[in-house]
């Protein structure tokens, strides 16, 4: 699965996957994690319904967490009747079943479905009566009146389920140019409430579905149709061919007046592609249709694996939901946002994005889809793996797209994920659904996949794919743990990894390895190493931790030529000598290409000698880390806020984007930790640092200009116009919005959302009101969600009291319309306003959004920065927040996060308003 990008960083310099990918803005599954939870109890459970006090003794007790694992499946078919425009559907489902013993009562898992009948047939073919028992929220069992088994028996169950037009899991159904549509997403547990099963990685088994649809609607599912035919009441049935074994969370469908777009042949065995879309919107598909082969077709060579699976859909989802794309094996689903675009509206970001989310999706297909873990703890076997090949592909795809850079910028923001005491560890145990949740967050995805990058640097790609390769090969079309993952790496590496690995698999937190060069006479110049855990100032974990960390410099020869020297420090203190050095290096890079997952700290005056030249010495990976490192150390009081400001401008000027927007990150200031007054001296700061990029970028794309000054544009205009207020850009912004408002064309499409919100930040009434009104009127979700959060930028307290009025309103669905509350919760000056908004609403709120995602709203209470509030938010949501799936860590991230503003604002403050006193 494919997330929302989490983000709590209050600049925008990490716009761009919040706006790419929609509305939900920091709401993604997991963008909190919590240690706290590790010892809870299993979640208490609803007591059993009225229907189990009526069941007979023998009834086993209902399971809290996980079924019985020696009762397995080995096959479903289910046939489902769904019609888009109800709100209901009905279910047949038979399930092939082995049981080990004789039995009278099998659990399974079930939710919101009601039972009409139920039988069993045992291996005799013999049919009777079975007796549906609901247990908690997630069970449902079935007793017969003589003892079934051992051996094969057969369970059919005749129900019906709820078809959600609020939530984004299970059966949810979505209306989009007046049509109806409904979708299923069953990851990571909600199959149950489509079909009684064993909704359980482990149970990985064929499924034959049947769809039963209006007759005028198309329907998709994981494989082929099969056969076509007529039903009564206008209906038709599509029977689609009996799946390779598949855990319960891939199995996917799709049905409305959709329509497929051939878009060719790919893979070894040629098999078909498509991208499916909603009714009218072919046209749409251009980009999606022209690279999915290709980047299936490179996933091929590393795997040495022919795509696994018959078909290949992509299946545009037309729905704010709370994820971004999922990989279903043969029908993988995205947000509309990501797959499709008007041919007027698209940019090179949204196609870029779109590249590496397929990448991410279509690696799936192997790490999840063909080898499965058998249980949530072990997620990172398809996340890690999935964000980690979703760069090297994309490097192939286009190697002039800098995926390498991409990814320091991901493992710099992972790496700030794992600097909370209450982070995650990659393999967490899993207690309870809300773990679950919980484990789909920044540390699964992004340091996961900085561990393996790590890992394949220090062992060689070509051993590290050729463990891949032993991997894939034992475990394909059945499940693997982590332990036979390592035992195929280290199978292939000649060597036992796991020790290494571990270190980072079973322990949260980022190492902090610091380096001190000793260059003594008559001896090779040695650096003197030492780790701890890396943590921010005001941080109440401990900086107890060790960890098996390779580390690799590279050191200067003199003569623009350099040396590299590796070691693996496994203890506290170690050393590395340079034995290749030709006397004392000018300069030490403390991590080469920075493959590493950790921060380096170079003590003395070498970071000083390594920026002698501004770092032109250093590659573009090595610099962009440099940034986040300094940012890093800045944060934990090892670099003076004024030296990372520095070394940001001394970066500068350069042609190179990821340079620029590296620097534009490092040079981005928390406004809440800002001296009083000072705000101003920051944003012209801003403007005196990046306004000349920006004057030379304008607001309109140059004939002939390469792809990267088109994509530095908004990346720029966000830092001088927006955060840097500069007056004649907000000038032209608003004469541009207001023309884009009556001619859409008036603006590159690229440049919309930071004209928009540029122009927003001083709207009066007038231009509030015309935004809103378009908003209204459009029936174009890209469009509309420019608008929405555009409109959360407003800074005048009476239209910040109109936009919170409409959001509570019906005029929009309150998944787009939520940024009208999380942008003034952002933004210090209309903070306390949009607080006290949120508090009153809050109840309703929850009882608005997605099932799953109401714990997630507390995030909005983690801008605060002072005591008092730190306070409120505890004595308010603290009686709250832990009552909802997941809430417990996602409050004690909330807190933490508070806290941390805190401190860093008394640490930090200081030295930034010496820095900006200048300006
Ligand atoms: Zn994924």
């Amino acid at each position: 699965m494919r997330l929302r990008e989490c983000n709590t960083e209050t600049d925008r310099m990490d716009y761009r996957w919040r706006k790419a990918l929609g509305a939900l803005v920091a709401l993604s599954l997991g963008c909190a994690s919590s240690k706290h939870e590790q010892q809870q109890q299993p979640a208490p459970q609803p007591a059993p319904q009225a229907q189990a006090a009526t069941a007979p003794a023998e009834t086993p007790p209902v399971p809290t967490l996980r079924l019985d694992p020696q009762v397995r499946p080995s096959g479903y078919e289910l046939e489902l009747t769904v019609d888009p425009n109800r709100d209901q559907f009905a279910g047949v489902v038979k399930i092939a079943l082995e049981l080990p013993q004789a039995t009278r009562f099998v659990w399974l898992n079930g939710q919101e479905l009601e039972v009409q009948s139920a039988t069993i047939a045992g291996a005799d073919g013999k049919t009777s009566p079975a007796r549906a028992v609901k247990g908690s929220e997630d069970f449902i069992g079935f007793g017969f009146e003589q003892p079934v088994g051992p051996g094969k028996a057969t369970l059919e169950v005749k129900y019906t389920g709820r078809i959600s037009d609020k939530d984004s899991q299970g059966l949810f159904r979505q209306k989009e140019g007046g049509d109806w549509y409904a979708f299923s997403q069953f990851e990571p547990d909600d199959a149950r409430r489509v079909l009684p099963s064993f909704d359980e990685p482990s149970f990985k088994v064929p499924f034959q579905l049947t769809l039963k649809i209006p007759m005028a609607l198309q329907g998709y599912s994981n494989t082929p149709v099969e056969q076509e035919t007529p039903a009564a009441g206008g209906f038709k049935k599509l029977r689609f061919a009996r799946t390779k074994p598949l855990p319960s969370y891939l199995l996917a469908f799709g049905v409305g007046p959709l329509e497929a777009v051939d878009a060719g042949r790919a893979g070894k065995n040629q098999v078909p592609v498509r991208i499916i879309v909603p009714h009218g919107r072919a046209a749409e598909a251009a980009y999606a249709a022209k690279v999915t082969g290709p980047i299936l077709g490179l996933l091929e060579d590393y795997f040495g694996i022919p795509y696994p699976y018959e078909k290949l859909d992509q299946l545009s989802i037309p729905i704010a939901t709370g994820w971004g794309a999922m990989e279903n094996a043969g029908l993988v689903t995205y947000v509309s946002e990501l797959i499709l675009a008007k041919p007027e509206q698209d940019t090179l970001e949204r196609q870029r994005i779109f590249a590496e989310v397929a990448a991410h999706e279509l690696a799936h297909q192997w790490f999840g889809d063909l080898v499965t873990m058998p249980w949530w703890n072990d997620i990172w076997l398809n996340e890690s793996f999935a964000s980690w090949m979703e760069v090297g592909t994309i490097d192939k795809f286009a190697p002039d797209w800098g995926a390498q850079v991409e990814q320091v910028k991901t493992r710099n923001q992972s790496m700030k994920a794992d600097s909370l005491a209450t982070a995650r560890v990659i393999r967490q145990k899993i207690e309870n659904r809300g773990d679950i949740r919980n484990a789909f967050d920044g540390i699964t995805y992004g340091k996961g996949a900085s561990v393996l990058t790590m890992f394949e640097s220090y062992l060689g790609k070509e051993r590290f794919q050729a463990g891949i390769h032993r991997y894939m090969q034992k475990h394909a079309y059945g499940n693997a743990t982590a332990d036979d993952f390592l035992a195929s790496i280290s199978e292939a590496a000649g060597r036992d990894v796991a020790p290494m690995f571990s270190t980072y698999l079973q322990q949260a937190g980022v190492p902090r390895v610091s380096m001190k060069l000793a260059c003594e006479a008559g001896q090779k110049p040695t650096l003197q190493l030492s780790q701890r855990r890396y943590l921010p100032t005001g941080s109440k974990g401990s900086s107890e931790g060790l960890w098996q960390v390779p580390v690799c410099v590279r050191y200067g020869q003199g003569a623009g030529k350099a040396g590299e020297a590796c070691t693996l420090l496994t203890e506290k203190q170690g050393q590395l000598v340079l034995e290749d050095a030709k006397g004392c290096p000018d300069w030490v890079m403390p991590n080469a290409q920075m493959k590493g997952y950790y921060r380096a700290l170079l003590e003395g005056d070498g970071l000083a000698r390594l920026m002698k030249q501004g770092g032109k010495q250093l590659s573009l990976p090595e610099r962009v880390g440099l940034l986040g490192d300094a940012k890093a150390l800045t944060a934990s009081n090892d670099l003076p806020a004024a030296d990372t400001l520095t070394l940001a401008q001394r970066m500068l000027p350069s042609d190179d984007r990821e340079l620029v927007t590296a620097a534009m990150s490092a040079s981005s200031v928390n406004v809440d930790y800002l001296p009083q007054g000072m705000r101003p001296n920051y944003e012209r700061f801003l403007r005196k640092t990046y306004g000349p990029e920006a004057r030379k970028l304008g607001l309109s794309p140059k004939k002939g200009e390469s792809q990267d000054q088109a994509l530095l544009r908004p990346e720029v205009l966000w830092t001088v116009a927006y955060s840097g207020r500069d007056p004649q850009l907000a000038a032209q912004s608003k004469a541009l919005a207001l023309k884009w408002l009556t001619d859409r064309s008036a603006v590159d499409p690229a440049l919309v959302p930071v004209v928009l919100h540029t122009a927003a930040l001083g709207a009066d009434e007038a231009l509030h009101g015309r935004m809103l009104a378009e908003a209204k009127k459009s029936q174009d979700r890209r469009e509309r969600g420019w608008l929405l959060e555009a409109l959360g930028a407003v800074r005048d307290p009476k239209l910040v009291a109109k936009n919170l009025q409409v959001m509570m309103g019906e005029d929009f669905d309150l998944r787009e319309s939520y940024t009208l509350l999380s942008g003034p919760l952002e933004e210090p000056t209309t903070r306390q306003q949009a607080y006290d908004f949120f508090k009153e609403n809050y109840d309703a709120l929850v009882a608005r959004f997605p099932r799953d995602y109401g714990a997630y709203l507390t995030m909005g209470a983690s801008h605060f920065c002072d005591a008092a509030h730190r306070e409120d938010v505890q004595a308010f949501f603290g009686e709250r927040t832990p009552k909802l799936p997941g809430g417990k860590r996602v409050l004690a991230q909330t807190l933490e996060t508070v806290d941390l503003c805190i401190a860093q604002k008394a640490a930090q403050g200081e030295s930034l308003g010496r820095y900006l006193a200048k300006y």
